[in-house]
């Protein structure tokens, strides 16, 4: 752990503010196969402009909200893309969105709707590969969590901090540190979810929704995944196709935490989940040691994400996808002997 001096921009966020408070209804789409970050600090978002009578709604972009997040208060406003009406929105307000294009349907069905052009942006964000894409930009890499940032940005505006909004940001900050475990977390990450449960926020259903409470069906996932894993060198992995999921009636977030699972297994430096699709892979990786930055080797691939977590697509066949495990294990070889070259 690392203490981290990163510090809001004041200027940035009274910005932020002035932008959001002046729209009629801001809308907030979350980026694909959402996660507690992506969609609680939304969230908190939406309750804090709710203080100043400002309308504003997240969007899940992918076909459904993830079971193990319906906990999250405010859920039940939450709209989905494709499913419910998009309502007529002036302003959008992206936070945990590293990339547009990641924002699915919502931007390949129509790409000017985050020009910044037809409305403006406001771009909140943790991820170090973020191009920073907003009218107004508030992304801090060294944040655990875009929740982390969210909650600063609050305070600075004078939101009053309820049990809900601190409820949310919790669950961001919990999800995103694997319940302050990552080597992302800081004193800071810690001193802010402290403050979070002196608002009221309360870790246990937090923990419960998701680390530990789990439908059958995912025991039956985990069982077949853990009977496919394969290795390239130092790269564990597992793949996962559409008939693994739906043999044990289970559904992709329920291999959510797989691959921080096979991440520690003894001799790896990089774990892998590979999601079969009709393209080809959809890939989600994590790096057991600092010199091995998988954001970078997943830009390689057109993805990206943060040092220790990352991921990218994988498009093609068979040979595309031993390349992606070959050109891994080489990439996170080589980084290991750049980093301790030089030493006795
Ligand atoms: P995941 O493995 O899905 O939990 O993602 C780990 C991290 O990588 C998250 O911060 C994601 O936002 C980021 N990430 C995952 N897939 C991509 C992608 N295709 N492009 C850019 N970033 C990604
Ligand atoms: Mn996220
Ligand atoms: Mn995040």
């Amino acid at each position: 752990m690392t203490s981290s001096p990163w510090r809001l921009d004041p200027v940035a966020s009274s910005d932020a503010l002035r932008l959001l408070s002046g729209a009629s209804c801001v809308l907030m789409p979350t980026h694909q196969n959402v996660d507690a970050d992506g969609l609680s600090s939304p969230l908190a978002m939406m309750a804090s402009l709710r203080q100043r009578g400002v309308r504003a709604v997240p969007l899940v972009t992918d076909d459904a909200i993830p079971a193990n997040l319906e906990f999250l208060p405010g859920i039940e406003e939450v709209l989905v893309y494709g499913r419910d009406e998009l309502p007529a929105y002036d302003m959008v307000c992206l936070i945990d969105c590293a990339d547009r294009k990641r924002l699915g349907g919502f931007y390949r069905d129509d790409p000017t709707r985050l020009d910044g052009q037809l409305v403006p942006i406001v771009n909140i964000d943790h991820h170090v590969t973020n191009d920073r894409f907003g009218t107004v930009n508030i992304v801090q890499p060294q944040a655990a969590s875009a929740a982390e940032v969210v909650t600063d940005i609050l305070a600075s505006w004078g939101t009053e901090l309820t049990r809900e909004i601190a409820q949310c940001l919790l669950s961001g900050i919990y999800g995103d540190t694997l319940g302050l475990r990552t080597d992302s977390t800081t004193s800071r990450t810690m001193r802010t979810a402290a403050d979070l449960v002196d608002a009221g926020a309360n870790p246990v259903p937090i923990v419960d929704a998701l680390f530990r409470l789990k439908p059958r069906s995912s025991v039956c996932l985990w069982a077949k995944a853990l009977q496919r894993v394969s290795w390239q060198g130092t790269l564990i992995y597992a793949e996962l196709t559409p008939d693994v999921f739906s043999s044990c009636g289970a559904t992709p977030v329920e291999a959510e935490g797989m691959v921080n699972f096979l991440l520690g297994t003894e001799g790896s430096l990089v774990a892998a989940i590979l999601h079969r699709n009709a393209e080809g892979w959809r890939v989600s990786m994590r790096s057991m040691v600092p010199e091995v930055d998988v954001a970078s080797i997943a830009a390689e691939f057109g993805g990206g994400g943060h040092p220790r977590a990352a991921g990218c697509s994988i498009l093609g066949d068979i040979d595309a996808r031993d390349h992606f495990v070959q050109r891994v294990d080489e990439l996170a070889v080589s980084a290991m002997q750049a980093a301790h070259s030089g030493e006795a």
